[in-house]
């Protein structure tokens, strides 16, 4: 990552910041059982994203079960989702209809291969996806990873297959995260998940980021977004030649510290890659789904990518599916005689029907709820609720994109983000920041009391956070 005010610095690593950052407080306050779960957890389990020799210090949280937007661990206690665990949860925990589609679909077909095998539910979710994307071809995986790899071979065997096979490199932004395998790596531009991999990972093309923080004196966000896309225009200018698409995350880059941007960016870089003969990857694995405010970033803001990556949202938090959706100019390149011009890609559970059950019970509560209507309701409740919060001294560039919002913590000392991490624990929340930043992706089924507990709770561990600078051992990053 570049050298960026506000969001780099030791604690800045996105996600993991937090992840090995248990609280800090009563470590031994588990009952006997916890504490044996514990340890078997510790023995047993390779937690993700986690230098594992923090946890003799800082235990894990043993969460029993799940209660709407309220995670419950062994002990009774309760923690109010404010991160949508991890991004996925749109409906918060346990959201019947979802079980009940699972349920459902578990008594006719658990799993089936899809090669050469379809079935119903990977069909209509396939179809209804199309439908709302305008990209009429679904390749499905996994993890959100996986949606990147697939989109970025996708994109390098479309210029093959039409005839230019230099065009196999890849254009991504500063402070961008595309995931942890070696292809979604080497598009990522956080240095503490990428460094010790380096020797395994591809070269592509880094542009500037649109995001406004990054304006220089004088500038506007505008000047930004222009810089940004005048950068962008000369890259692809230069080496198009060799470059087969730009994949961006659209309006927030999140693991960035949610960098939000200007729609305008996005709209300046599809014509940027349409003129230099450049495809483009919309990464909505975390703005997808209403996330954004409208049911796709990239749509919203009049863009079409050529391929669209989903993940995280996609089945409510139920179950791991993630997809690619393509044009019709990208899959009419594969469509031949010759075997080697297909897309010879496949993960064991590609389609699972269990998983695409789930996603269509998703795309049900959007149109039943009118969940994008009611989404824009809420926020603006929600912003009032917050005001408290943007008015606190060491807060600034609050900001807010569709159900996202955020905040910068100024003289926020070092270790903030674990420091507020167990801050906010005592005030029943989770709430995990990246660096400097804190932000919000609340289930959008959260209640306006549970805003409010969010709001007041966040203020009262903004305030513990500050005070506890230097009290706390800054601890070394995973
Ligand atoms: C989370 C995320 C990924 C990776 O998804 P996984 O399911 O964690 O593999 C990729 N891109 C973006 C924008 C993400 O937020």
């Amino acid at each position: 990552m570049t050298t960026q005010e506000g969001y780099s610095g030791k604690d800045g690593a996105p996600f993991g910041a937090g992840l090995q950052l248990q609280w800090e407080a009563e470590p031994a306050s588990f009952p006997m059982a916890n504490s044996d779960l514990l340890a078997r957890s510790l023995a047993a389990v390779w937690h993700p994203c986690t230098q594992m020799k923090r946890h003799e210090a800082l235990p894990l949280i043993p969460i029993a079960r799940g209660d709407g937007v309220w995670l419950v661990d062994a002990d009774g206690r309760r923690y109010l989702d404010a991160v949508s665990s991890w991004w996925v949860n749109l409906f918060g925990h346990g959201e019947p209809r979802i079980k009940a589609a699972i349920k459902a679909q578990l008594d006719e077909l658990e799993h089936v291969m899809l090669a050469g095998f379809t079935h119903e539910p990977v069909v209509r979710l396939s179809e209804r996806l199309g439908a709302l994307s305008g990209l009429g071809h679904a390749f499905y995986g996994s993890d959100g990873a996986s949606a990147v790899e697939i989109a970025l071979k996708m994109a390098a065997h479309y210029w093959r297959n039409v005839g230019h096979p230099a065009k196999h490199r890849f254009v991504y932004l500063e402070g961008s995260y595309h995931g942890e395998t070696a292809g979604a790596l080497a598009v990522t531009d956080v240095p503490v998940f990428r460094d010790a991999y380096a020797p395994l990972i591809g070269q592509h093309f880094v542009a500037p980021s649109p995001d406004p923080r990054r304006a220089l004196p004088g500038e506007t966000a505008d000047d930004v977004t222009d810089r940004a896309a005048s950068r962008l225009e000369h890259l692809l200018a230069r080496h198009h030649g060799e470059i087969a698409a730009l994949i961006v995350e659209p309006l927030v880059q999140g693991a960035a510290g949610m960098a939000m941007y200007s729609p305008r960016y996005l709209q300046l870089a599809r014509a940027a890659c349409d003129r230099h003969q450049v495809l483009l990857i919309a990464d909505e694995i975390a703005v997808g789904f209403g996330r954004s405010g409208e049911m796709f970033a990239s749509r919203g803001a009049g863009v079409q990518p050529d391929l669209l990556c989903l993940s995280k949202g996609i089945t409510g938090g139920f179950l791991p599916l993630a997809c690619v959706l393509c044009s019709d100019k990208v899959f009419e390149a594969f469509y031949h005689d010759d075997v080697s011009r297909g897309f010879l890609h496949s993960h064991s559970y590609t389609g699972n029907p269990l998983a695409c059950a789930a996603a269509n019970a998703v795309l049900d509560i959007f149109e039943s709820d009118n969940v994008i209507e009611a989404n824009r309701a809420r926020a603006e409740r929600w912003d009032a609720l917050f005001g408290p919060l943007r008015n606190h001294a060491h807060v600034t560039h609050f900001r807010r994109t569709g159900m996202i919002w955020a905040f910068d913590v100024t003289d926020a000392g070092a270790g903030f983000a674990q420091r507020y991490f167990a801050a906010a624990l005592d005030q029943s929340l989770l709430v995990r920041p990246i660096g400097n930043t804190v932000y919000f992706m609340p289930p959008y089924t959260m209640l306006d009391d549970e805003i409010r507990l969010l709001a007041d709770g966040a203020l009262a561990a903004l305030d513990a956070a500050l005070a506890s600078d230097g009290q706390t051992q800054d601890l070394p990053l995973a």
